[in-house]
């Protein structure tokens, strides 16, 4: 363990300069204090569902309310978070949240509103991850079949029997399981086959330039229906336009996401009964 420590400790030397070192001890020191602090928020975005006609889901995106420099998505802290072994805390601060809050919607009339939480390699390779998460779920108060937890294909990739396992734990005890970004990593064909994910979500990528031309569209297509062959709930991701909407509407997707919907928002800024009408008569 020491010798570990040691050799990344000369690679972090080696790697940045004196400047850099401390640019980033000084954030590992501000995440400590910032989980000390619960200085973490939750943002939700909703998913809306093309056969229920109605947003059926959020997913919970972790935010850092920072005393001075506002408010921070995740592209400024997750990596750093991540590589110093913070990242498992944070999802279950998020989660712990996101739970309560979830709990709060169903007793508001919301009776059915799942919602989704992004699991990073560390809290998802832990032994006792499925004790954690059963844990915070039923003291949440929640039901196991409104939580879905969702993973990237790089999660599995060293341990794919632990991840088997996981995934198959979960689904035993009613978790949902979704395969994130989907299509970018570099085995996405063989995760589908090896894992049984209960929703795939298309990465934003394909859908960014699924419109106008004819060959990208037909790409899009055909992961959906590929999707659809296996048995998944497909969800589009960074649906920002009416063209990208109405495009996976007729290719059959089940759900859609993205900044045309809502942009993520504060629990208490929701728009949680958005009609298809809204959101196609508004833009
Ligand atoms: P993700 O799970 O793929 O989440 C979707 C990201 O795309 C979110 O970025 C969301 O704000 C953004 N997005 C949604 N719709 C659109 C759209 O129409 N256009 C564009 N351009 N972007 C859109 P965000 O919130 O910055 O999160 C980034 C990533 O950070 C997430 O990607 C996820 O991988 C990770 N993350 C977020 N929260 C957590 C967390 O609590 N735990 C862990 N482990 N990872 C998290
Ligand atoms: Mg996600
Ligand atoms: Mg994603
Ligand atoms: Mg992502």
């Amino acid at each position: 363990q020491a010798k570990r420590e040691g050799r990344n400790t000369v690679r972090l030397f080696k790697r940045s300069n004196s400047s850099e070192l401390l640019t980033r001890l000084g954030l590992v020191h501000e995440l400590n204090q910032a989980i000390e602090e619960q200085q973490f928020t939750v943002y939700y975005q909703p998913q809306y569902s093309f056969s229920q006609g109605k947003v059926t889901g959020v997913e919970a995106l972790v935010r850092w309310q920072h005393p001075e420099k506002g408010l921070l998505t995740p592209y400024h802290f997750l990596s750093e978070a991540e590589e110093f072994g913070l990242l498992s805390q944070i999802d279950q601060v998020v989660m712990a949240q996101a739970f309560n809050e979830t709990k709060r919607w169903h007793d508001a009339g919301y009776t059915d509103l799942e919602v989704s939480v992004n699991m990073s390699y560390h809290l998802f390779n832990q032994v006792n991850v499925l004790d954690i998460v059963n844990q915070l779920i039923s003291d949440a108060g929640l039901s196991p079949k409104h939580v879905c937890i969702e993973i990237t294909e790089s999660i599995a990739l060293n341990q794919v029997k632990h991840a088997k396992e996981t995934i198959q734990t979960f689904q035993s005890l009613g978790v949902k399981v979704a395969l994130d970004d989907f299509g970018t990593g570099y085995s996405s064909l063989s995760q589908l086959r090896n894992f049984t994910f209960d929703r795939v979500k298309i990465d934003q990528a394909f859908i960014r330039q699924s419109t106008g031309d004819d060959v990208d569209a037909k790409f899009v297509e055909a992961i959906i229906h590929m999707a659809k062959l296996f048995g998944f709930d497909v969800v589009i991701e960074g649906v920002e336009t009416l063209n990208q909407l109405v495009f996976v509407r007729n290719n059959y997707a089940d759900k859609a996401q993205g900044y045309l919907i809502q942009k993520p928002a504060p629990k208490d800024a929701l728009a949680l009964d958005l009609t298809f009408k809204q959101m196609t008569d508004e833009k």
